[in-house]
């Protein structure tokens, strides 16, 4: 029963790569680290009901669990090789594993990233995928090394998967001519788009870089923390998408952009000096990357709001609702 999901799941994501000599099917793969590389390593894990709603099709599940770890490795400025993948599943479904191995090989293939074992077992439905990249020696990008004076950046849009998740709790809506923007924020929150090429170009660039999945506020003063600075970010900098200030008025779309998770955007400080180059660099490979402030000294991230006053936000995010 089992070996044929493996089986199943092993013939879905073949991915053809000479420096696996072994992948599925042995009790551990053998791969091998070109010469030269430093690997970077990192897992996460999806609960149902924490990480993803219940009923999130399978697809979207398998996207998103290789999604979350394609963004760690990008926020370091590693581009991906392999991965692992421990499924727990309430059942042998054959049809979820189908669904789930479509939308995992889907983000997969288009990273050229083999997938060379895993582990398969029974429990309340959990996914943990671990991957491994490479970066050339000493060339990952961290959280320390952003310095005073430092442009702060982001790729993409904020806010929007944590909106998209808000809407998929909200009753059915029947306004159709909204239907498009709400379709574009559930496939935020379900299909984040890993960054990275951005990564990738920043690893010469960048002083200090994240990925954005606890919110801005929280990902930024992981950076402030690690660098031993401060931050300055100006509310009407973030660059927020048309689908969520079509849905949602400035003070909530502000609190998703700051405090919403599950952007899996990247948040990084490049010296001014490089400001203009970078932009263009990012622009070229598509999405681009927008200036929201700068690093100071002291600690922790300030927001001046629209007024030019500083909003009263902790330390855990902005309540807008509060
Ligand atoms: P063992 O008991 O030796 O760990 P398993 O039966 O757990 O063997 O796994 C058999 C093979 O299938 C191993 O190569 C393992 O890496 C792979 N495998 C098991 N589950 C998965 C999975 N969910 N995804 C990918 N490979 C898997
Ligand atoms: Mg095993």
């Amino acid at each position: 029963m089992e070996f044929d999901l493996i089986e199943l799941i092993r013939q879905r994501t073949a991915q053809p790569r000479d420096d696996v000599r072994l992948g599925i099917g042995d009790d551990a793969a053998v791969v091998a680290v070109p010469s030269g590389q430093e690997l970077a390593v990192a897992i996460d894990t999806l609960v149902e009901g924490v990480h993803f709603p219940r009923g999130t099709a399978a697809a979207d599940i398998g996207w998103k669990a290789l999604a979350v770890n394609l963004s760690d490795l990008a926020a370091m400025g590693a581009s991906p090789a392999w991965a692992l993948l421990s499924l727990t599943l309430p059942y042998a479904d054959r049809v979820f594993v189908e669904g789930f191995v479509e939308g995992f090989a889907q983000l997969a293939q288009s990273h050229r990233l083999a997938l060379v074992g895993g582990d398969t077992t029974r429990g309340p439905l959990a996914i943990s995928v671990a991957v491994h990249g490479f970066v050339p020696p000493g060339k990952a990008l961290t959280r320390a090394g952003a310095r005073i004076g430092d442009a702060v950046l982001v790729t993409g849009t904020l806010g929007d998967a944590a909106a998209g998740l808000q809407v998929l709790q909200q009753p059915a809506q029947h306004d159709d001519g909204q239907n498009s923007l709400r379709e574009f924020l559930i496939g935020r929150l379900n299909r984040p788009t890993p960054r990275l090429a951005a990564g990738i170009a920043l690893r010469d660039q960048a002083h200090a870089c994240v990925d954005i999945s606890d919110g801005l506020l929280a990902d930024l003063g992981h950076i402030c923390a690690a660098s031993g600075v401060g931050a300055e970010i100006d509310a009407a900098l973030l660059p927020r998408s048309s689908a969520l200030l079509g849905l949602y008025d400035d003070g909530a779309a502000l609190q998703f952009a700051l405090s919403g998770g599950d952007d899996y955007e990247l948040c990084f400080c490049v010296p001014a000096s490089r400001l203009a180059q970078v932009q263009a660099d990012l622009a070229r490979l598509g999405g681009g990357a927008t200036r929201i402030g700068r690093i100071v000294a002291g600690e922790g991230v300030r927001v001046r709001g629209h007024d030019g006053a500083w909003l009263d936000t902790t330390s855990s995010g902005w309540e807008h609702f509060a």
